[in-house]
């Protein structure tokens, strides 16, 4: 089981995203249906699936020798016992999520979080790193690949990395990864970011905006059904929309770049180039610069400020909380979510939740607030760490990735950990 059998994987599975649907009965229709609860009986699945008794048995092996699904010991006895017959009691067959780790890198403008995670997020190891993105990507991926190479290097030897996932701060094409124009990031404009990263690790690569990231992990608290609008408050401003489990990509990868809606024709010059910018008024960044002459150096000094009870920095993070709640009313009265969730090192103190909440009531009609709950980020930091990591889950284990990898005979879904 521990080879690299990765190595060899090909095409991407992305290609799996756009191919048509698999069938009921497939394998990876069959891995989804046992990763659904957990743990099966053959009877249950019999029953659950209307195979024959042949096909499944014959699915199933399969699925025994890719390590997908493993016997994970006797089922209960009890009214449910499925058949077996007295003295016997079924064997129960789950989803092998054993020692299967996501390395996750959720990069920011100014800092970055890397972390081995398990399949459903939960941090194992992490370190937080200062690292400025507005530099070239090459010796900046270098950087971060070694620290993260250590942690993927401190896990036991059992592990087995199932894929990296990328937050970025920037437009990200979702079936691509392609990084599209960004402000935040222009020396990464032409770099194969998805390239590199295998390169390195030979394992799935999935990229994805910083702030879609936050809200598909934030959604996983708010429940599968719900609407959720979550915000990304911090040396930028960016947001993510998840309805019903799916998060919005838009055409060119550019949903939830709020950042860039002009306010006013003027106003203070933007980083991309414009005036009047909502990141020109209220982003962290913006804020710095204007409170530079009051001894502000970064986010940190903001914050400590607003605990101190400091006037002139409460006064103007107010001011930019209005400005940003302004522009979420009018993404709430379009989309009408069950929770607005704020995030990043400012959206999530309770001065601006408090803020952003008062004026999206005060904007839009009561009909689309009746039900609206505000919150700062539940997952504290890690939102993002747990959207990627389900990013790259729901890549490797979709019914036609499975279904492609059997077919392709790849061996395993871990392996290469190098
Ligand atoms: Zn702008």
């Amino acid at each position: 089981m521990a080879e690299d059998s990765t190595a060899g994987l090909a095409p991407p599975l992305q290609d799996a995203a756009t191919a048509p649907p698999p069938s009921p009965s497939s394998h990876g229709s069959l891995v989804a249906l046992i990763r659904s609860r957990p743990g099966w009986t053959r009877q249950q699945l019999l029953a659950a699936t209307g195979m024959s008794r042949t096909t499944l048995f014959d699915r199933l092996d399969a699925l025994f020798a890719h390590e997908y699904v493993y016997q994970a010991g006797s089922a209960p006895a009890g009214p449910d016992g499925d058949g077996a017959g007295p003295g016997r009691r079924a064997e129960l067959l789950r989803w092998d999520d054993r020692g299967r780790v996501v390395l996750v890198l959720d990069l920011g403008q100014t800092h970055a979080r890397l972390c081995v995670t398990g399949v459903r997020g939960d941090i194992l190891r992490m370190r937080d790193v200062a690292m400025d993105i507005d530099t070239d990507a090459g010796p900046y991926l270098d950087t971060v690949f070694d620290i993260a190479q250590e942690l993927v290097d401190a896990g036991d030897d059992d592990e087995k990395l199932i894929g990296v996932a990328l937050g970025i701060p920037g437009p990200v094409d979702p079936l691509t990864g392609v990084l599209g124009r960004s402000t935040t990031m222009p020396r990464w404009q032409s770099f194969p970011i998805s390239a590199t990263v295998r390169e390195r690790w030979h394992a799935e690569v999935v990229i994805e905006n910083d702030a879609r990231a936050f809200a598909l992990g934030e959604s996983s608290v708010a429940g599968s059904g719900q609407t959720v609008l979550a915000v990304k408050y911090a040396t930028g401003i960016g947001a993510g929309i998840v309805d019903g489990g799916h998060v919005l990509e838009g055409s060119a990868g550019a949903a939830g770049d709020i950042g860039h809606i002009r306010l006013t024709a003027d106003g203070p010059r933007c980083t991309c180039g414009r005036r009047g910018c909502l990141a020109a008024w209220a982003s962290g960044h913006a804020l710095v610069r204007r409170l530079a002459k009051t001894g502000v150096q970064d986010l940190r000094d903001i914050t400590e400020r607003v605990s101190a009870g400091d006037a002139t920095v409460c006064a103007e993070l107010d001011t930019a909380s209005a400005a940003l709640g302004r522009v979420l009313a009018t993404v709430v009265a379009t989309i009408n979510p069950d929770t607005v969730v704020l995030g990043g090192t400012l959206g999530r103190l309770p001065r601006v939740v408090s803020a952003v909440d008062a004026v999206i009531r005060d904007h839009v009609s009561d009909r689309t607030t009746q039900h609206l709950t505000v919150t700062s980020a539940r997952l504290g930091a890690d939102g993002g760490v747990v959207g990627l990591a389900r990013k790259v889950v729901d890549l490797v284990y979709a019914p036609a990735a499975v279904d492609a990898a059997i077919a392709g005979g790849d061996a395993s879904t871990g392996g290469a950990t190098t």
